[in-house]
C-alpha cells in the first residue's frame, strides 16, 4: 500500500514539474516572439517634487500583454528575460520607446519631464551599453538630460571598480542615474561616496509601515541624512498614504512615487496630465 502511494505521489510530482516546465517553455517561446508581435507596453508612473508638488518626472515601467494569459507584470517575465538574455533586446525597446514618448512630451508641452529607465544588471554589463544609449538619444532627439537610468544595489557593487568606469561613461552622456530599491541590497559607502549618482530611491518596504514603524522611520530619516550629504537627492517609493507624504516631507524628502501621487499609466494619461494647467514639470 505504501508502495503504491509512493509511486502516486511520483506521478502527482512529475507531472506539477511537467506543466510547471512547459508552461515556463511556453513563456520563453511567448518572450521571444512578444517584441515582433508588438506585445509589450510601457506604462508611466509619475514622480513628484515634495515641496512644490509638482510632477517632475516619470518611471518607465514594462507591461506584456499576453494572447492567451492576460497582463503579465514585469516581475513575472523580467527574470526570464535576465536569464535568457532576452533583456538585451527587450531593454533597448524599453529604453527606445521611453526616449521617442519623452522627447514628443517635451516637443508638445514645452514641460521638461524626465523619464526614468530600469536596468538590469546584464544590460548594465553589456560593454555597448553606453553606444546604444547613445544611438538611442541620437535617433529620437532626447535632451539627455531627461534620461534617467535606474540600477539597483546589487548591480552597481557587483563589480565597483568596473562600475566606476561605466557610470563614468554613461555620465558623459549628460544623462543622470539613480540606485532603486536602497537599502535592500549591500552597498559599500566606500563605492557609493565615488559613484557620480543622482539619487537614491528609498525602498517601498522601508516606507510602507511609515509612520508608525519607528525603525523603519529612523532607516528613511538616516538614508535622507546620508545622501544629502552626499549631494544626491532622495526618492521614496510606494507612497501610498497622505501621512507617510506628510513624515517624508518633514525628513526633507525631494521627491515621492506611489499610489497616492498616481499610478502607472498609459503615455496618453500623463499627455493629458501634462496638458492640465496645474501640472508644471521639472524647471
Ligand atoms: P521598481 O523599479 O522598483 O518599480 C516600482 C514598482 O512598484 C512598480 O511595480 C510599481 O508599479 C510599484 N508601485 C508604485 N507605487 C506603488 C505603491 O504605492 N504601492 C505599491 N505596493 N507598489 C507601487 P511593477 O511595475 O510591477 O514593476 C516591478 C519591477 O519590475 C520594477 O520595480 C523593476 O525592478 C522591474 N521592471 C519594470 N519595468 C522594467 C523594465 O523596463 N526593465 C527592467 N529591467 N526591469 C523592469
Ligand atoms: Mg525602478
Ligand atoms: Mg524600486
Ligand atoms: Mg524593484
Amino acid at each position: 500500500h505504501a508502495k503504491n502511494c509512493g509511486k502516486n505521489n511520483a506521478k502527482l510530482y512529475s507531472s506539477a514539474l511537467t506543466t510547471q516546465i512547459m508552461s515556463h517553455v511556453k513563456l520563453e517561446v511567448g518572450l521571444r516572439k512578444a517584441l515582433q508581435h508588438n506585445e509589450l507596453y510601457l506604462q508611466y508612473q509619475p514622480q513628484i517634487d515634495v515641496r512644490s508638488a509638482q510632477v517632475v518626472g516619470v518611471e518607465a515601467l514594462v507591461r506584456w500583454r499576453h494572447p492567451e494569459l492576460g497582463i503579465i507584470p514585469p516581475n513575472d517575465f523580467i527574470p526570464l528575460a535576465e536569464e535568457t538574455g532576452l533583456i538585451v533586446p527587450i531593454g533597448e525597446w524599453v529604453l527606445r520607446t521611453a526616449c521617442l514618448q519623452a522627447r514628443s512630451w517635451h516637443q508638445q508641452s514645452k514641460r521638461a519631464l524626465r523619464v526614468a529607465v530600469n536596468l538590469s544588471a546584464r544590460q548594465f554589463k553589456d560593454e555597448s551599453l553606453a553606444q546604444t544609449v547613445l544611438a538611442v538619444l541620437n535617433e529620437t532627439g532626447l535632451d539627455p538630460r531627461l534620461l534617467e537610468l535606474e540600477l539597483t544595489e546589487g548591480t552597481l557593487m557587483d563589480d565597483a571598480l568596473a562600475t566606476l568606469a561605466t557610470l563614468e561613461q554613461l555620465r558623459g552622456l549628460g544623462i543622470y542615474l539613480s540606485i532603486d530599491d536602497f537599502g535592500t541590497g549591500y552597498s559599500s559607502m566606500n563605492y557609493l561616496k565615488r559613484f557620480d549618482v543622482r539619487a537614491l530611491k528609498i525602498d517601498k518596504s522601508f516606507i510602507s509601515g511609515l509612520p508608525q514603524d519607528s525603525e523603519n522611520a529612523a532607516i528613511t530619516r538616516a538614508i535622507i541624512a546620508m545622501a544629502h550629504g552626499l549631494k544626491m537627492a532622495v526618492v521614496a517609493e510606494g507612497v501610498e498614504t497622505g501621512e507617510q507624504l506628510s513624515l517624508l516631507e518633514q525628513f526633507g524628502c525631494d521627491m515621492a512615487q506611489g499610489y497616492l501621487l498616481g499610478r502607472p499609466q498609459s503615455q496618453d494619461a500623463i499627455t493629458q496630465m501634462l496638458n492640465s494647467p496645474s501640472c508644471a514639470g521639472a524647471p
